[in-house]
């Protein structure tokens, strides 16, 4: 048998082995290559211990190494397995690997030639199989170090997480136990969460029972905007209360909202939501981790037990109506959201409440509040909501109403005067029947898109309403803005006004109804805008009362009509003027003194001066006012209650007070002749202040069936357009030296 290898395919035996990319192929192709090379028909490739016989070739793969290794002994001769006697020839594969290549031929023995042939082939395989054994292991040791090097980096990251989860938990826990105020605490822990889930935004809501919409208490972290947190954090709040358990959400960009459940005294009671987590932050996925701290924040609520505090904070105790924060974050919440189609707003001020507050005291104003506010409620639907802005003032939101804008504020309008028609009815408060009414300002969410705003625009109709008189609704119009735009400009104007001596006075006659003789005029104040032109006293007089400016410039009311009487009574000696004051200017510890200092100035006596106080006057703060009002009667100064009738005291009640006048409010005199009810108050007022000796004054006479009502019903003094208008003092001359008894006598007549 002659060698019919070269060396060029030995050459290429070696590359093709060596190239193997594993064992098994190297195996296969050396046996393949040696059976061709050595034109045998029996090969294998004999490993030591329980590798076996590898790539045999020839024979049923089922022939076990066992069977195969006694065969190849070193002698030439072989007894094969099913193929009987065959010459073989086998060679080791070299010092590190331990196992050797062998053939088998049946015709022709091997030549030494073929042998050593053999002999390189098997060196070859056993040096590519020594160097695929290595790789192996030293691949398999790189993957091995690669595992461990990422092990410990997790394990790295995972105590870094850890640390700073311990340490924000700490410091929240050392805030509660410092028992820091609930708002920084809540806040401690949103914000941690946030920086442990890579400033993340993150929200506390707590479900609030007596409320649909659940209330966002902290969410400080990072939202973009305050607003923006409302209605991302509610959904999946609600559904991990549901569930009690840490939910998680991915969102269309891939992004995750995790929200787990927060507990009271083991019981849920809201949710902490991070959402716009990057879901390949490997903290985003750790649920675990906002479990952590939302079994915190449960302990911070828990042992605080301010979860009732956080509500009330929300909630005005008086009424239990959620109060204006709650308000104004509700109504932020809806302009956010696109589905929410129209919203309306009303704006709702009690008329008369100060009064009912100042005559039957708080406890009876508390409970009319009250009362109210259930009204309110009643003629609401379910999902509207009412809340009480604080003082006498509440709002309304009306939510499902119709879509087109139009339609939506005439539905508004009807609810509207619905609570105006409510309200208006009659309360029992402090065990009397009690008569208030509302002004109501309507908005919609047109050209709005903060809360505030919104309900900005329904207050400034409100404002408007209040002016047309009680019981008014008025929608929201633009133009009304510049309105209160001007009141604001009144208020600043009014700082100098007084100095740039743009006050004057004008006097009103008051005439006694017995015999038309002329018993002195009222002063009534006069702001003379340099740009404005009249501005009337309704308009400035609330606001320098508000700003406190109404002590100074009733200083000078006072200084200025107490010169006039004076010189009036040079003419005619028992002429008097009538000057208003204010709550605020008798309770104010300068005014007998002021009173005192002007009364001396002009030069008269105390007689000739009536102050004019409002009922609201006597109740502000009645120990402070009784006492300067005693004082200054000592000076024979006469008191009068002005605009009587509107509100809640009774005459009784001014007995009190040391009152010599009673001036009968314009609304009921204007109505002596064509209402019966206006006519049987007056004249049961001037009944009664004849039998407690008051002298009365009809207000407001605007025409001659008026004036002889009262002259019958023998009130004793009149003032009113009818008898004369209010005029430049400078004019008041002539009315003295030309009183009109006529008026009277053709009255009688
Ligand atoms: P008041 O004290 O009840 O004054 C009477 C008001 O009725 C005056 O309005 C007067 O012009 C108006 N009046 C008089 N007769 C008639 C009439 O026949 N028909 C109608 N329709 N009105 C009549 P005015 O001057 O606008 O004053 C409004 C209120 O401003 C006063 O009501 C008073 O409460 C307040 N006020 C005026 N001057 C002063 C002041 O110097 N100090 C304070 N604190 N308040 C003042
Ligand atoms: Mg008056
Ligand atoms: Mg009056």
């Amino acid at each position: 048998m002659t060698l019919h290898w070269s060396t060029h395919q030995l050459t290429e035996y070696f590359t093709a082995v060596s190239a193997s990319a594993d064992e098994e192929v190297a195996i296969r192709v050396a046996v393949e290559r040696a059976l061709e090379a050595l034109d045998a028909e029996v090969g294998a490739v004999l490993l030591a211990g329980d590798d076996g016989v590898r790539g045999l070739t020839g024979l049923p793969v089922t022939v076990l190494a066992e069977q195969l290794r006694p065969a190849f002994h070193g002698e030439p001769v072989v007894e094969l397995p099913l193929l009987g006697e065959a010459n073989g020839a086998q060679a080791g594969l070299g010092s590190d690997i331990d196992g050797e290549l062998v053939v088998a031929r049946v015709d022709d023995e091997f030549s030494t030639e073929e042998r050593q042939m053999l002999q390189g082939m098997a060196q070859v395989l056993g040096l590519a199989l020594r160097n695929l054994r290595i790789l192996t292991t030293e691949r398999a040791l790189r993957e091995e170090r690669a595992l461990e090097a990422r092990q410990r980096l997790e394990l790295l990251e995972a105590v870094r997480a850890r640390q700073a989860l311990l340490e924000t938990l700490l410091s929240i826990q050392r805030a509660i136990s410092r028992r820091e105020p609930l708002q920084s605490v809540l806040d401690a822990v949103t914000d941690g969460a946030s920086r442990l889930l890579g400033q993340a935004p993150i929200a506390l809501v707590l479900a609030d029972p007596a409320e649909p919409a659940s209330l966002i208490v902290a969410s400080r972290a990072h939202w973009p905007e305050p607003a923006g947190t409302a209605n991302a954090a509610r959904e999946p709040a609600a559904e991990a209360i549901a569930a009690e358990e840490t939910v998680c959400r991915s969102g269309p960009s891939g992004e995750l909202t995790l929200a787990t459940p927060v507990h009271v005294s083991g019981v849920v009671a809201g949710s902490l939501v991070a959402v716009g987590l990057d879901a390949t932050d490997p903290a985003a996925e750790n649920a675990g981790l906002m479990s952590a701290f939302g079994q915190q924040i449960s302990l911070a609520l828990t042992d605080a037990r301010t979860v009732e505090a956080v509500r009330e904070a929300y909630r005005d105790p008086l009424t239990g109506l959620p109060n204006r924060k709650r308000f104004l974050e509700r109504l932020d919440q809806i302009l956010e959201d696109p589905r929410i189609g129209t919203v309306v707003v009303l704006f709702i001020d009690l008329d008369r409440f100060k009064s009912v507050n100042d005559s039957l005291g708080h406890n009876a104003g508390d409970e009319l509040l009250a009362a109210v506010s259930e009204r309110i409620l009643a003629c609401l639907r379910t999902g509207d909501m009412a809340a009480r802005l604080g003082g006498d003032e509440f709002a309304v939101l009306l939510e499902g109403v119709a879509v087109e804008e139009a339609r939506a504020v005439e539905e508004a309008q009807a609810v509207a005067e619905r609570i105006a028609v409510q309200v208006a009815e009659p309360f029992q408060v402090a065990g009397r029947p009690v008569y208030i009414g509302s002004s109501i300002g309507i908005a919609t969410r047109a050209d709005c898109t903060a809360a505030g705003d919104m309900l900005g625009n329904a207050d400034v109709a409100m404002y408007r309403a209040k002016r047309a008189g009680s019981g008014q609704v008025v929608v929201f119009e633009p133009e009304m803005h510049a309105e209160q735009l001007a009141r604001l400009e009144l208020r600043a104007d009014l700082q100098n006004a007084l100095a740039a001596g743009e006050f004057r006075l004008d006097v009103q006659p008051l005439v006694r109804l017995g015999t038309g003789e002329l018993e002195g005029a009222e002063a009534l104040l006069r702001w003379h805008h340099p740009r404005r032109g009249l501005v009337p006293p309704d308009q400035f007089i609330p606001i320098t009362e508000e700003t406190g400016l109404i002590n100074e410039i009733g200083r000078w009311v006072l200084r200025e009509s107490l010169s006039q009487v004076a010189g009036w009574r040079r003419s005619l000696p028992g002429l008097t003027v009538s000057v208003n004051v204010s709550a605020r200017q008798i309770i104010d510890p300068r005014f007998v003194t002021d009173v005192a200092d002007a009364l001396d100035f002009a030069g008269v006596p105390g007689s000739a001066l009536t102050l004019e106080l409002t009922e609201t006057v006597l109740t502000t703060d009645p120990a402070r006012a009784l006492t300067n009002l005693r004082l200054i009667k000592e000076r024979g100064v006469r008191l009068a209650v002005d605009d009587f009738g509107t509100g809640y005291s009774s005459l009784s009640y001014l007995r009190q007070f040391p009152v010599d006048q009673v001036k009968i409010d314009r609304s009921f005199v204007s109505g002596v002749t064509t209402s019966a009810q206006d006519n049987a108050l007056v004249r049961a007022v001037v009944d009664l202040g004849r039998a407690l000796r008051l002298e009365v004054v009809a207000e407001g006479i605007e025409d001659a069936e008026q004036l002889q009502a009262l002259v019958r019903m023998e009130c004793d003094l009149g003032q009113g357009y009818h008898l004369h208008r209010p005029m430049d003092p400078r004019l008041f001359a002539d009315v003295i030296r030309l009183p009109r008894p006529d008026l009277i006598t053709i009255s009688r007549g």
